[in-house]
């Protein structure tokens, strides 16, 4: 008998980011597998084992889940934000595609939660009211030349850009090199948005230009939003500024 992979979003970290879905698929998991901070999220239950692991361990972690399940087990496995985005039901379908046929009778299901930038954009007014992209700023599963190539078309192209991944120790260059390099199509007034650990105890979130955004402000758990040519803010007394991207589209101006 195969069983079933439940590949769950738990959101950027607000339990109340939880959906009801995902929480009813912890629930009804024989086990848990995920990067041990996320598993740290959950609330343990009996009878529940966990196998925490590396963030740098997702094919071993795929590959240990999809074994399980194929034994007949309801797995589930946990992601940040959306599971896939940036994060483990691509690496899980990757197993899938590499591995033997046993792990295709699997039930994969995939249950979404709130992304990052979703989140971030939340905070800010509405930064994604019109065309935008994702684009993920470590150069470990591609090589820079590529993220370059997507900076100046995203940019170019006139749409709002979210950094996942933007900087770590061992890529300490690449967002500082990212804001360079979109200086050379958009104004340096253009907006830009650090939210940092949304939905959690250290949350913080600040306002910002092109010209003006500095990497050594971001860290791993920061998600960076740089507007498009129509991006503006709304200045209020006493509030922070409304960050929009109107809904209508302009001329490309980049
Ligand atoms: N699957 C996740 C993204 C994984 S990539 C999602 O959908 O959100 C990891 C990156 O996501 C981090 O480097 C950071 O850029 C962003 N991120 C994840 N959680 C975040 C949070 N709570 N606040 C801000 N950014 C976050």
């Amino acid at each position: 008998m195969s069983g079933r992979l439940s590949i769950i979003g738990l959101g950027p970290g607000d339990d109340r980011y939880l959906t009801p879905e995902a929480r009813d698929a912890l629930e009804a998991a024989d086990a848990l597998y995920g990067y041990g901070p996320y598993l740290d999220r959950v609330p343990e239950r009996e009878g529940q084992p966990r196998y925490p692991s590396g963030n740098r361990e997702e094919r071993k972690r795929s590959e240990a889940a999809l074994r399980h399940a194929a034994d007949g087990a309801q797995v589930a496995i946990v992601s940040g934000g959306d599971p896939g985005v940036f994060a483990m039901a691509a690496a899980v379908c990757g197993e899938i595609e590499r591995g033997p046929e046993t792990w295709r009778a699997v039930d994969v299901v995939v249950v979404p939660g709130i992304t990052a930038m979703l989140a971030v954009a939340a905070r800010v007014g509405a930064p994604l009211g019109h065309d935008f992209c994702a684009i993920s700023l470590s150069d470990n599963l591609k090589p820079w030349p590529v993220i370059e190539k997507r900076l100046d078309a995203a940019a170019s192209g006139g749409f709002v850009i979210a950094f996942y991944n933007p900087i770590s120790v061992a890529r300490p260059w690449q967002l500082g090199e990212a804001f360079a390099r979109l200086l050379r199509h958009l104004a340096p007034s253009t907006p830009v948005v650090f939210g940092r650990a949304i939905g959690r105890a250290d949350e913080a979130v600040t306002i910002t230009t092109l010209d003006q955004a500095a990497a050594t402000k971001a860290d791993m758990a920061t998600l960076i939003l740089v507007g498009s040519p129509q991006t503006r803010l709304i200045a209020r007394e006493g509030r922070a500024p409304l960050v929009y991207t109107p809904r209508e589209a302009a001329e490309v101006t980049a």
